[in-house]
């Protein structure tokens, strides 16, 4: 069969080789461990499941309005102006299926063919595929553990060609867990407005922060950045939602008209009744949110003791989201066949981390019970031990 010519750019999940097999293990009753899941263990909170189970009740189960519920979108602009000063009329916030149909809304709206994007590596998965699909031109730049894993305004610079249309911005980060400080974000955003391109700010994780670390909206730095800057985001991983598929974009209206044409077009509006569960989450108590970043906070010092335990393993202290990336290079061993043995010889899956574009490290998620980070990660310690 002939499919589009636009399959033939898009790279094959590697992952997903190491996930299926994880699950076909756990169907044969392997005891398998995961710290592959990129998504919260822990359930919705009990009131914005009764915000959605109220809607449905009151019969909010037809269509919607394409760039989202008005009170959604209110509330998703008061959110901006009063956590990250970005100062959004509800006009400028389309409600998307989840943050990942943001950023792909995104790149069907701004990118022509051949138009560049400029992408920090270690990057989540899908920013070069998104790029890739919309005909757009991904521009990998390498970071590397000595800088934290964070791009340097000079290596934007650098990126940079009269193509250059977009630059991605993620932090906290997936898969590193690494947070840009507000004086690093400020210079970039110097960068970015002297060059006069894009930047989309993907904030999915803006709230699960540790140590005292910051999060600084790049579109709040000035006005001149706030002119350059899309904020993507959502609620899947602050609320443990991510089955609701609920995320946004905010930006100039332009931005927003040309998405919700495209949403028209397509996806039309999110699921109705999950929006009022979205609803509930901006505007009841924070607590929830508090809770499940403790929680968090917890497992991450856990694991980062059985890693740091290891003297072949170096992993940079991460100070946001759920994830640690550690560098596995002194075993000898590439990302895949790291990921591979230590499933098929210890059951415990990772994620190799040539996914992210950095083959010499894995990532380990810790939305997981305490109990399976002991219980993982000793074997994780074993099959080290048994490489060196
Ligand atoms: C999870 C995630 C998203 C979006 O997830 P949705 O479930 O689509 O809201 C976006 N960016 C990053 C970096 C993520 O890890």
């Amino acid at each position: 069969m002939k499919l589009a010519a636009r399959l033939g750019e898009i790279t094959p999940s590697l992952t997903l080789a190491v996930d299926t097999k994880a699950k076909a293990m756990k169907r044969e009753g392997i005891d398998v461990i995961s710290f592959s899941v990129g998504e919260p263990d822990f359930e919705t909170p009990a009131h914005i499941k009764a915000a959605a189970k109220t809607a449905l009740e009151q019969g909010k189960t037809r269509y919607g309005p394409v760039a989202g519920e008005p009170g959604l979108r209110e509330a998703i602009a008061n959110k901006l102006q009063s956590d990250n000063q970005l100062c959004y009329a509800s006009e400028n916030v389309i409600v998307t299926n989840g943050g990942k149909h943001s950023l792909y809304n995104l790149m069907m709206v701004l990118l022509d063919p051949g138009d560049e994007v400029v992408i920090p590596a270690p990057y989540w998965v899908s920013y070069p595929e998104m790029v890739k699909l919309a005909g757009g031109v991904p521009v990998v730049v390498s970071t590397t553990i000595d800088s934290g894993f964070k791009i340097s305004p000079d290596q934007l610079r650098q990126a940079i060609t009269p193509n250059t249309k977009l630059f991605i911005l993620n932090s906290p980060s997936n898969p590193t867990g690494m947070v840009y400080t507000p004086e690093e974000i400020r210079a970039l955003a110097e960068v970015v407005v002297e060059k006069e391109i894009w930047v989309v700010s993907d904030e999915i994780y803006e709230k699960i922060l540790y140590d005292g670390a910051e999060h600084l909206s790049i579109g709040a730095v000035s006005p001149e950045a706030y002119d350059r800057t899309i904020i993507s985001s959502g609620f899947a991983k602050t609320y443990a939602m991510t089955g609701w598929r609920v995320g946004f974009l905010a930006a100039p209206l332009p931005i927003i008209k040309a998405a919700s044409m495209i949403q028209g077009h397509s996806t039309s509006n999110v699921c109705t009744f999950s929006q009022y569960g979205a609803i509930a989450a901006y505007e009841s108590s924070q607590d929830c949110v508090k809770e499940m970043v403790q929680a968090f906070a917890d497992r991450r010092q856990l694991m980062l003791e059985y890693l740091h335990s290891i003297p072949e393993i170096t992993c940079p202290k991460p100070n946001g989201a759920f994830y640690m990336f550690p560098n596995i290079s002194k075993t000898g061993m590439k990302s895949l066949d790291f990921s591979n043995t230590l499933l098929e010889k210890y059951q415990v899956a990772t994620v190799p981390g040539i996914a992210f574009g950095a083959d010499d490290c894995v990532r380990l998620s810790y939305a997981t019970h305490s109990d399976n980070i002991h219980k993982g990660m000793a074997r994780f310690v074993e099959f080290v031990q048994s490489l060196v």
